[in-house]
């Protein structure tokens, strides 16, 4: 069976044929570290995480590069005009009395620890794009060279109307950007889809970050860090590049024109964009206070892998509603699986091609992890041996990425039973206060007493 995605360029299903089946090549756009990322950028990462597993579980070996976004995103971004308004990392600076590369170090500290508590594969690596500087100036000399660059009072732009393709991925053309934007284009832009390749510093004051280049000091455009890593890390073309459907339009526009008019090649061959989180069916923002980070979760007794669960709820590229309620329905989901795991007593077993068959053809056919999900419960639901339900379910979280390991053929440690023991007695005896005592020793040691009829059943605490 082989792996279909949806490709946004083409905007078909297209199966999926790496340039050299040795070593596949795949890019998502990161987080802008300068602030908590929330549950929204969490779920295009997801995404990028179950492509990256499932390419591996086929047995491939994949080169994965993750930006961050230390530098150059500027906040006329919100308003349509990615070049004007306030550097995201320096106002975060002012806001918190730090250093910009505190603030990122800060943040992405954050970011990965998040990373981690979901489950999210490491990609091989994450690159920042201030330590990318050189590489982004080089390639903005050789558009330069080339002639699809001028100078206006504040950087150095790019020429869209030089660039034969432009709009092939998203369809934007002047209008399209006219209409969405709030603000007036800059009226030195000689097209309105013109985006800034290099940012000359204020005259009157003093940036945090800031480079000498061959047209002075300044910064880059926020569009030209994904070329550059991208193409350093990867080649000048690479199979696959990821992010959120906000992307599409110019970020990822810009990315094309700015590779493809300085190497003549294709940039990617397949465009993934996820569809987004919205919240209350709405849309999630500061503003609105309902931009949730993993710390909220948290902060509500929600484990991070109540979140993945949610996630893998919905097919990419269909919006996903969060609501407090529906997380409490993938908790409850997950809390039953793992209580189901946790309940069998065999553990050995063969891995069912049956299933694994069902479960491939899901997550072939463009990551369709609904279906996945599907096919577990059914597995569960089956006549098959306990063991081979625990074989084939471990086998699965390979992609899954759900801890199954973890809740499978657990041993009790001996200290434990032993307080399970102790606390059935003072129970016996009526000395509650006691018996509470050892139930909260037995959780501090990862599992949970439950008491039955005439006994009771320690479990694995998740
Ligand atoms: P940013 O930090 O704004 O540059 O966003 C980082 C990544 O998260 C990008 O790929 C965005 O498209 C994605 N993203 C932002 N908001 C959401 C959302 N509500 N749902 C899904 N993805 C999002
Ligand atoms: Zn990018």
């Amino acid at each position: 069976m082989q792996l279909k995605l949806h490709n946004s360029l083409t905007k078909k299903l297209q199966e999926f044929i790496p340039q050299n089946p040795d070593l596949i090549t795949m890019y998502t756009c990161g987080p802008t570290v300068y602030n908590y990322v929330t549950i929204g950028n969490y779920r295009t990462y997801t995404l990028g995480d179950i492509l990256y597993r499932t390419l591996r579980y086929k047995k491939y070996d994949v080169r994965y590069i993750m930006n961050l976004t230390d530098v150059g995103h500027l906040t006329g971004d919100n308003e349509g005009d990615a070049d004007t308004g306030e550097d995201r990392l320096e106002m975060a600076a002012e806001r918190e009395g730090k250093s910009a590369s505190e603030i990122a170090d800060f943040y992405i500290k954050d970011f990965q620890k998040g990373f981690r508590e979901l489950n999210l594969l490491k990609p091989t690596k994450f690159t920042r794009a201030t330590e990318y500087i050189a590489e982004q100036v080089k390639l903005v000399k050789e558009l330069e060279k080339r002639g699809y660059t001028y100078r206006t009072s504040d950087g150095i732009y790019f020429n869209t109307g030089k660039f034969e393709n432009y709009g092939e991925l998203s369809g934007l053309t002047e209008e399209t950007v006219k209409e969405g934007a709030r603000v007036e284009p800059n009226p030195e832009k000689k097209h309105a889809t013109d985006f800034a390749l290099w940012k000359f510093s204020p005259k009157d004051s003093k940036r945090w970050q800031e480079w000498n280049s061959p047209w002075g000091k300044g910064f880059p455009g926020w569009h030209l860090e994904c070329s550059a890593m991208c193409m350093a890390e990867l080649g000048e073309t690479v199979d696959i590049h990821i992010g959120g459907e906000d992307l599409k339009m110019i970020h990822h526009q810009n990315e094309i024109a700015q590779s493809e008019a300085v190497t003549g090649k294709k940039f990617v061959n397949y465009w993934l964009h996820g569809a987004f989180l919205k919240v209350d069916n709405g849309k999630m923002s500061k503003s609105l206070g309902n931009a949730y980070t993993l710390d909220d979760i948290k902060a509500k007794d929600f484990k991070p892998l109540d979140l993945r669960y949610f996630y893998l709820s919905a097919h990419y590229r269909s919006t996903l509603n969060f609501t407090w309620e529906a997380l409490g329905a993938s908790h409850s989901a997950l809390d039953r699986l793992y209580n189901i795991l946790s309940g069998y007593t065999e553990t050995d077993g063969d891995i069912s091609a049956d299933y694994v068959y069902k479960f491939e053809a899901a997550i072939l056919d463009d990551l369709n992890m609904p279906k996945a999900v599907a096919v577990v419960w059914e597995l569960i639901k089956s006549d098959l041996p306990e063991g081979d339900k625990v074989q084939t379910l471990i086998h699965f979280d390979q992609v899954l990425g759900l801890d199954f390991q973890d809740y499978v053929g657990y041993e009790v440690p001996q200290e434990v039973e032993d307080l399970a023991k102790t606390r059935a007695e003072y129970r016996k005896n009526g000395i509650w206060d006691k018996a509470d005592l050892i139930r909260r020793q037995i959780e501090e040691r990862g599992f949970v007493i439950e008491d039955l009829a005439g006994g009771y059943k320690l479990k694995k605490r998740f």
